[in-house]
């Protein structure tokens, strides 16, 4: 069969069913448009009033961005010390932090937050993220310029005196819903960090009265590396606007991921060269992606290995090998459908293994399996922005598999799999189920990303609650703890 080219996809396709603004220069971002030759269509329903909420963000970004009067407006605001409810432009500046999973997450996360506030997101850029992503929003910037005058925000922490916990515990902000914005400060910061806990009070950001007077403050400060929308989902004030924007719950990462999150030219070149080198031979290409966290869940490489390979062939992913037939006659290439192996993983030993495994032995189907793995990094490195160009290059060459097996746990894996719109099977990781060579992997549940550190607060009582009491559609992440009601 012929490949598509860009030119013969259809406007409509090219803008993903009209979930990206036709408003691009191509050059400045290819990933934009070439992604539908590489990734399949989204069969996830698309609703209209998403849409037309982006193209008002979109409009909003833009009056409001960096290099705008009312971005400078805005801005001597904060120099005053109090909100004003005159502003037009309201931001939420985020600042990123932790692997590129976890960034991606926090990122779209945080767009929802905005499009659900009226305010404009604002990323502040570590150096090691760099070119890594292409703008996302037409002839504005979504970077916060290098002289803002709040410096540091990538050191705030729970203790930060101008954060909304600290100053809700010693009682230093008028949180009475009916307070005016010009006795509230002109910017707050929120600490959504994985170790935000309840004691900190930052909790109450998923609180419906809170979120009242949060927002009446011109500038939100947010530090998270969480995927905090199921949290988002628990705050009454939302329920409507998320129903209307998501008829089915599961797919905000699906769709806000592929309207927000395109890779820089750079990214994508890698993505094309390994793509168009290694992966357009087969009908079918099996994503593995294999995350071994060796300080909390050490795995050995023969039980990782033991583990992919029960796996793949108890779901019938991947056939099994003849292991006392050594040769075998020739198949017709007709006979023959191949199937092709993305391995991704820090290490080369599950690689190797596997590898050889097809070398050595003939399948029992008569298929030809061969497998790849783009990198072996070793270890995750920080600060290190060609690292990071490869962790987003996987995430997104695993995210055009036809079938995916992840790690439980992994944001690095939530990306790929909810960008690609298919519920992955996770292997289990070592300290969820030790017996991981019986029990090797399970079907995921949502195609969403999990909320690791999701709050458990009453925003009535100030007590401990579960948040799949609040609403019935947020439950207990199926990756996370080994919940054997959990089928
Ligand atoms: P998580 O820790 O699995 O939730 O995923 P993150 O992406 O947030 O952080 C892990 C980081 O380690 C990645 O961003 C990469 O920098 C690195 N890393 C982990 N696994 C891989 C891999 O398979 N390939 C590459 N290139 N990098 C990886």
């Amino acid at each position: 069969s012929t490949e598509p080219t860009a030119a013969a996809a259809t406007p409509k396709d090219r803008l993903l069913g009209g979930l990206l603004s036709p408003d691009f220069d191509e050059q400045s971002c290819l990933s934009r448009y070439q992604i539908t030759l590489y990734r399949k269509t989204s069969t996830h329903i698309l609703s209209s009033y998403l849409l037309s909420k982006l193209r008002k963000y979109e409009a909003l970004h833009k009056k409001c961005g960096p290099n705008t009067p009312l971005f400078q407006k805005s801005v001597e605001q904060i120099k005053l010390n109090h909100s004003t409810d005159q502003l037009e432009c309201n931001y939420v500046v985020l600042s990123p932090f932790d692997g590129i999973g976890n960034r991606m997450l926090s990122i779209t996360a945080t767009f929802l937050y905005a499009l659900l506030t009226d305010r404009v997101m604002l990323i502040h850029l570590p150096e090691d993220m760099d070119d890594l992503l292409c703008e996302p929003f037409p002839g504005t910037t979504w970077y916060l310029p290098s002289d803002f005058p709040i410096q540091g925000l990538e050191w705030f922490n729970t203790h930060s005196q101008n954060s909304y916990g600290y100053l809700v515990e010693k009682n230093l902000i008028n949180t009475d819903p009916k307070a005016p914005p010009s006795s509230l400060p002109s910017s707050i910061y929120v600490h959504l960090m994985n170790d935000m806990r309840e004691a900190h009070l930052h909790v109450r950001f998923f609180c419906d009265d809170d979120q009242l007077v949060i927002s009446k403050i011109n500038w939100v400060l947010l530090r998270t590396n969480q995927y905090i929308i199921p949290g988002l989902f628990i705050i009454p004030k939302y329920a409507e606007e998320l129903e209307r924007m998501f008829p089915s719950k599961e797919t905000v990462f699906h769709h806000l991921g592929r309207y927000l999150l395109h890779p820089s030219n750079t990214v994508w070149g890698m993505i094309m060269r390994y793509h168009d080198s290694y992966l357009t031979k087969s009908k079918e290409t099996i994503g593995i992606q294999i995350r071994n966290y060796s300080h909390w869940a050490p795995i050995s490489a023969e039980n990782a290995y033991e583990q992919v390979v029960r796996c793949t062939q108890q779901e019938l992913i991947l056939p099994s090998v003849n292991l006392n037939q050594s040769h075998t006659s020739p198949l017709t290439s007709t006979k023959a459908t191949s199937k092709t192996v993305l391995l991704v993983s820090l290490s080369r030993d599950v690689y190797e293994r596997l590898y050889n495994l097809y070398y050595e032995h003939p399948t029992i189907t008569g298929e030809l399996i061969s497998v790849y793995q783009p990198s072996h990094e070793e270890q995750q490195k920080f600060f290190n922005k060609f690292h990071n160009y490869k962790a987003m290059a996987e995430i997104w060459l695993l995210s055009f598999s036809d079938v995916l097996v992840t790690t439980a746990v992994s944001t690095f894996g939530y990306v790929s799999y909810s960008l690609a719109g298919i519920k992955p099977w996770y292997l289990w990781t070592a300290i969820l189920d030790r017996n991981i060579t019986n029990h090797p992997c399970r079907r995921a549940l949502s195609l969403d990303p999990c909320y690791h550190t999701p709050p458990h607060f009453n925003c009535k009582t100030g007590g401990k609650a579960d948040p799949r009491n609040i609403v019935p559609y947020v439950r207990q992440c199926d990756d996370y703890t080994h919940d054997p009601a959990i089928k």
